[in-house]
């Protein structure tokens, strides 16, 4: 029988944690790290093995796995800790949601000291993370797919490979740029609709078969009522973050800006979300943006 390779797993916060653990219940051995000592804690606590720095866990893997906040984290590890202590060929799995162009700086640092890079950003949340059915979106080598398939499968439930080195990122930022214009165009429409005297319920029976439908409306309506199941039913407790989209919609404006592309609806829709967060709305579900535009605080 094949062996499974092991794993230095960096990153056990709300997303890397129950990756984690996913893997270690499907018989991965995993040398866990974070930074921080109650997040090495908790891993203990579910049974993985943990180490004590991040050289450890990069040294004698045959992947690096990381889940990171930000881009600044990835490069830095990989710099300080992680490249040079790593056996040359492994697989560095960068997972974590960072710009495209810091995407393909890792993969850059990575190749150039001897190693294998793949970028695989993740959409599904919390709860797809728990449930292993994240959707990962893979910038890779094609002859690398296999063995990453066969780790991400444990992890989520669809795999899509995007194409090379930051192709992932890059899928992870238009998807999400769109999302976020979506949400602002479905919130217009409601509070619109509210002033010329509709119903949230009418108005959603007409949207959700119309040309307007989009995940948005059905799925995540901004307005309480007509998807029981949406964050506006639970005092708009996400879901998906409004700081997390603004940090995505930030990683989309600056490849807006790399690639000249005239978006002028996703650098509109990171502004009005940056200012929604700014002024309190951080930890609300991004559908909750439809109470600024209500009030007309944006
Ligand atoms: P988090 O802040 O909960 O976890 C990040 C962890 O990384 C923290 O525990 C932190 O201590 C650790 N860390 C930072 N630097 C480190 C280092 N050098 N070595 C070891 N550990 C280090 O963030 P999260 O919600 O788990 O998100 C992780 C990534 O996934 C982010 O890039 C985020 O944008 C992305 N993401 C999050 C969600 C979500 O719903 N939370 C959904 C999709 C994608």
């Amino acid at each position: 029988m094949k062996t499974k390779p092991r794993i230095g797993f960096l990153g056990l916060g709300h997303m890397g944690l129950p990756m984690a653990r996913n893997l270690h219940t499907a018989g991965y051995d995993i040398k866990a790290f974070d930074v921080l000592p109650a997040a090495l804690a908790a891993a203990e606590a579910q049974g993985i093995a943990t180490v004590a720095t991040a050289s450890e866990a990069a040294s004698d893997v045959q992947i690096v796995l990381t889940m990171f906040p930000s881009g600044k984290h990835v490069l830095d590890a990989y710099r300080e800790h992680l490249l040079a202590t790593a056996t040359p060929g492994t697989l560095f799995l960068e997972c974590s949601t960072i710009d495209v162009a810091q995407a393909r700086e890792a993969a850059e640092l990575a190749l150039a000291a001897g190693h294998r890079s793949a970028d695989a950003p993740v959409s599904g949340g919390v709860v797809g993370a728990e449930a292993g059915t994240l959707t990962f979106m893979v910038g890779a080598e094609p002859e690398d797919m296999n063995e990453l398939s066969e780790v991400l499968e444990v992890m989520g439930r669809r795999i899509v490979h995007c194409g090379g080195h930051g192709a992932g990122q890059a899928a992870k930022v238009c998807n999400n740029m769109l999302l976020g214009i979506s949400m602002i165009g479905a919130s217009e429409a409601f509070v619109l609709g509210e002033r010329l005297g509709l119903t949230h319920q009418a108005l959603f029976d007409v949207i959700s078969s119309a040309s307007g439908q989009c995940w948005s409306v059905t799925t995540n309506c901004p307005v309480p009522g007509p998807v029981p199941s949406s964050p506006a039913n639970h005092e708009y407790q996400p879901g998906f973050a409004a700081a997390l989209m603004s940090k995505d919609l930030g990683l989309a404006s600056n490849a807006v800006e790399l690639t000249q592309t005239d978006a002028n609806l996703g650098v509109r829709a990171a502004e009005l979300y940056r200012k929604f967060s700014e002024s309190g709305g951080a930890s609300a579900d991004f559908s909750a943006i439809i109470n600024a535009i209500r009030d007309g605080s944006l």
